[in-house]
């Protein structure tokens, strides 16, 4: 709801490159014309026209990025800020083994950071540029000036899978094995050498934390060569999202511990921290998947390793997800990844 008039949220409008209409000019400009088959009528109408294929669903994830929650704006580099918006609604697509058909886009800045070309181009640039990679239009949204001092982003992705056959948390059995692609920690040991040292944040280039990748050339792979019987990504930390997957499956989970797979900047950490960074991290964007124990896994699905990291077990009489040492001590590993609201 409008609840200032028309002209305030174009009242920017006489400064050089300023209001709204300009800046959804510069987003159509720079998003391009698309030419894709999914995409019938992008930016510039009241709504996008879309088109599946025969015999395919529609799935569609939202995602809210906000400024002082989910990045800092002194520390973020704009084009991480774009990066992680749009990465974070597709790795939701690519853990149910869909393809993306469009993004839409809705912004709400500060009038300083819409004057601010500089930052708006740096945004588009990691946004767009992840978008390009994956072959997935920017096909409209929405643009406000925020109230406040802070940028709201919010993403919305739909996608296709052929009907009754997108990947779901709540498939895994007991007796299925569990694997996950990448490495884990990385994120989490990233964001914790840079705020260390936030002066690098605007320096980096890559990197887990700031460029993190969605996977989904591997849950496409999942899904089409029928290989998994749930899946979900991990947004939150090993911790957490396996126990999602689990609470969505009846299932209970066992990880054994000397099979998690480190990634390398969390290696770099105290022995102690560097279990926790993987366990419990967060947005490394890893996919987790269960599989019957009589599918053969490739080592590779997407160009992305996978490691069998533990099994699904009957949810009685043991913890939700249990941790196995080397010696096949059981412990149980409590949810202990990111949650909002949990502190309050
Ligand atoms: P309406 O008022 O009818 O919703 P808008 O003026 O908000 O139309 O938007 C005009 C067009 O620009 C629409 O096609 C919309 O999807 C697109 N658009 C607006 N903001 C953005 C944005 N931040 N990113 C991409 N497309 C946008
Ligand atoms: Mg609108």
């Amino acid at each position: 709801m409008k609840v200032q008039q028309k002209t305030q949220s174009e009242s920017t409008s006489g400064r050089p490159g300023g209001g709204e209409l300009a800046l959804i000019q510069h987003i159509r400009s720079r998003a391009g014309v698309v030419h894709r088959p999914s995409v019938r009528l992008g930016i510039g109408d009241d709504c996008a026209i879309l088109r599946s294929r025969p015999g395919e669903e529609i799935v569609v994830t939202t995602d809210l990025s906000l400024e002082g929650r989910h990045f800092r704006r002194d520390w973020h580099p704009a084009a991480s800020i774009g990066h992680r918006a749009l990465a974070r609604g597709l790795s939701d697509i690519a853990a149910m083994g869909a393809r993306p058909l469009a993004a839409f886009l809705s912004l709400a800045l500060p009038a300083a950071v819409a004057q601010d070309r500089r930052w708006v181009d740096g945004f588009l640039d990691g946004l767009l540029g992840l978008a390009k990679r994956h072959g997935v239009p920017l096909a409209g949204g929405d643009t406000s000036e925020a109230p406040g001092d802070a940028v709201i982003a919010d993403i919305v992705l739909l996608g296709a899978a052929p009907a009754g056959r997108a990947l779901r948390r709540s498939g895994a059995r007991p007796g299925d094995v569990l694997y996950c692609t990448g490495s884990l920690g990385g994120a989490s040991a990233e964001l914790g050498r840079l705020s260390a040292n936030p002066g690098h944040f605007k320096a980096a280039k890559t990197g887990p934390h700031l460029f993190p990748e969605p996977r989904l050339a591997a849950g496409q792979a999942l899904l089409r060569r029928g290989l998994a019987t749930a899946c979900i990504d991990m947004s939150d930390g090993l911790s957490t999202d396996l126990a999602h997957l689990c609470e969505s499956s009846g299932v209970a989970a066992e990880v054994d511990v000397s099979a998690v797979p480190l990634h390398p900047l969390a290696g770099t950490l105290e022995p102690a921290a560097r279990l926790l960074a993987a366990l419990h991290g967060g947005e490394d964007y890893e996919l987790l998947f269960a599989a019957r124990s009589s599918t053969k896994m490739p080592r590779k699905l997407g160009g992305v390793p996978i490691t069998c990291i533990g099994r699904i077990v009957p949810a009685k009489g043991v913890p939700q997800v249990s941790l196995i040492d080397a010696e096949g001590r059981r412990t149980a590993l409590e949810p202990n990844g990111w949650e909002h609201f949990r502190g309050a």
